[in-house]
């Protein structure tokens, strides 16, 4: 296995075994992440003219969304209708969003892109759910047209939607999304369930929970309830406690209006990823669990359930590879400036504490580097000097041509590019690592100059010339 040190607190050890006795995939997808490495080189697509590029792991991928459909199906009273929606934000990627549709996965979508891209991988409007908090009119009536479920973020959009359902008769499913105000985890960006939260009816807010009920009972085509209590930082028992508030809140609703009005609730994602080491902890089997030990009525086949997870299904697979430019040190540190910065690794160049990032060693060929471990600098190319994709890591020494690999980048990195420098996005290879070699499918490929000229208004050069 590459040398993969997260930090000397946490090296990474190979396989172990999850707490709830789940082996980790660990072996597995580090071995198929090695061998990956290497064909990346012999098979061209990393070179000097191309330095970086992001391989994502679809036999991992699979395994990420069997597991998803498994955990719900051991918790759930046969018959009930689960829709599992991938948040399209986590990895935007029309072939990607194909292959998880081929295993039953829809798509959450967020933007007028996200939805042409859903549809793009042909992901059908019954299995498609809307949910930005700033829709305009215009999306919401192509939603509507579309038949997509639709979820209200606040009683504004939710009177646009009155004026769509009585204007002509509407096929989407319609929820609102509440915010159970929880409280945060350990990100405060990336949680949505705080007292103060943007996302939402916030719940406990005065008179609130009254008026949402009576919003339901003025509509009896708002059928689905939404939350989305988690992300990244946000402990397990956490999301739990929001998904029960939200349950208690479609009891409290159905007996108002003396009918299973609500039928669906739609319990969001955020499942957190762990980005210390190869293990896949937390499992979705163990939320499962708990979500049946917290909230049992919410499984026992009266409602459907919409699952809207992004990171955790996608995150461990994903690699960044780049090339060691230049090796040298400074102020006696040595430092690796590589291809890999701010471009692609944008949340742990900006925010290292909170989105540290495993980084793997390997000379040239792709082979794992060894040797002993000396603490430096890990750079990327932009020109601000906090572009490092790792501070002071414990690493074999990086040299000229050698290659680094940012781990754990399949979700929110490489397909979440940030245009920095006018840097071009990265090609995404998917890799299937057959006992006769290492099979590459192109999934994006890589953005040209020429494309950055246009789209940074190559066509209007002379626009603020005088004539
Ligand atoms: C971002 C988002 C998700 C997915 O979150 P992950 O942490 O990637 O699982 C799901 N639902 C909504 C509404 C979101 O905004």
């Amino acid at each position: 296995m590459a040398s993969v040190q997260h930090n000397s607190q946490s090296p990474d050890h190979g396989t172990r075994h999850g707490a709830d006795g789940h082996t980790a995939a660990d072996t597995g997808a580090a071995a198929r992440r090695d061998r990956a490495v290497r064909a990346a080189v012999e098979q061209g697509l990393i070179t000097a003219t191309e330095p970086v590029v992001a391989l994502l792991d679809v036999a991992g991928i699979r395994s990420s969304a069997a597991a998803l459909h498994s955990a719900f199906e051991e918790v759930t009273a046969p018959g009930t209708p689960v829709l599992h929606a991938f948040a399209v934000k986590a990895a935007p990627l029309v072939p990607l969003l194909r292959l998880l549709s081929e295993h039953g996965i829809g798509a959450e979508v967020a933007s007028p892109g996200e939805l042409a891209l859903a549809r793009a991988a042909g992901i059908g409007a019954g299995r498609t759910v809307l949910d930005s908090p700033a829709k305009t009119p215009a999306e919401l009536r192509e939603a509507v047209a579309l038949g997509i479920a639709v979820n209200a973020d606040n009683p504004q959009e939710l009177e646009r939607i009155d004026a769509l359902v009585r204007s002509g008769p509407a096929s989407s499913p319609f929820g609102l999304r509440v915010n159970p105000q929880i409280g945060a985890g350990s990100i405060g960006a990336l949680s949505t369930a705080t007292a103060t939260s943007k996302f939402g009816v916030a719940l406990r807010d005065e008179g609130a929970r009254a008026w949402v009920v009576q919003a339901y009972l003025d509509r009896p085509w708002l059928t689905r309830l939404h939350t989305h209590s988690g992300s990244q930082g946000v402990p397990l028992e956490l999301m739990a406690q929001g998904v029960r508030t939200v349950y208690e809140l479609a009891e409290e609703i159905n007996a108002a209006a003396g009918r299973a009005q609500i039928d669906t609730l739609d319990i969001g994602g955020g499942l957190p990823v762990n980005f210390a080491s190869d293990e896949e902890t937390p499992t979705y089997a163990t939320y499962a669990r708990l979500l049946k030990d917290t909230v049992p009525g919410l499984l026992d086949g009266r409602y459907g359930l919409v699952t809207e997870f992004g990171r955790s299904l996608v995150a461990k697979h994903g690699t960044v590879l780049a090339r060691v430019e230049y090796a040298k040190t400074s102020g006696g540190r040595p430092i690796a400036v590589t291809h890999a910065g701010a471009q692609i690794a944008t949340r742990t160049v900006y925010d290292p504490v909170s989105w540290p990032l495993r980084v793997a060693a390997y000379d040239p060929e792709g082979r794992p580097k060894t040797g002993p471990a000396v603490a430096q600098d890990v750079a990327g190319p932009a020109c601000f000097a906090g572009d490092l994709l790792a501070e002071n890591r414990s690493l074999p020494l990086l040299e000229q041509d050698d290659l680094v690999a940012a781990l754990d980048t399949g979700a929110y990195y490489f397909t979440n590019h940030y245009a920095y420098n006018s840097l071009v996005r990265p090609g995404v290879h998917g890799f299937t690592a057959a006992p006769d070699g290492v099979r590459f499918a192109l999934l994006r490929a890589p953005q040209t100059v020429e494309e950055i000229v246009t789209e940074s208004g190559g066509a209007y050069v002379d626009a603020l010339l005088d004539d």
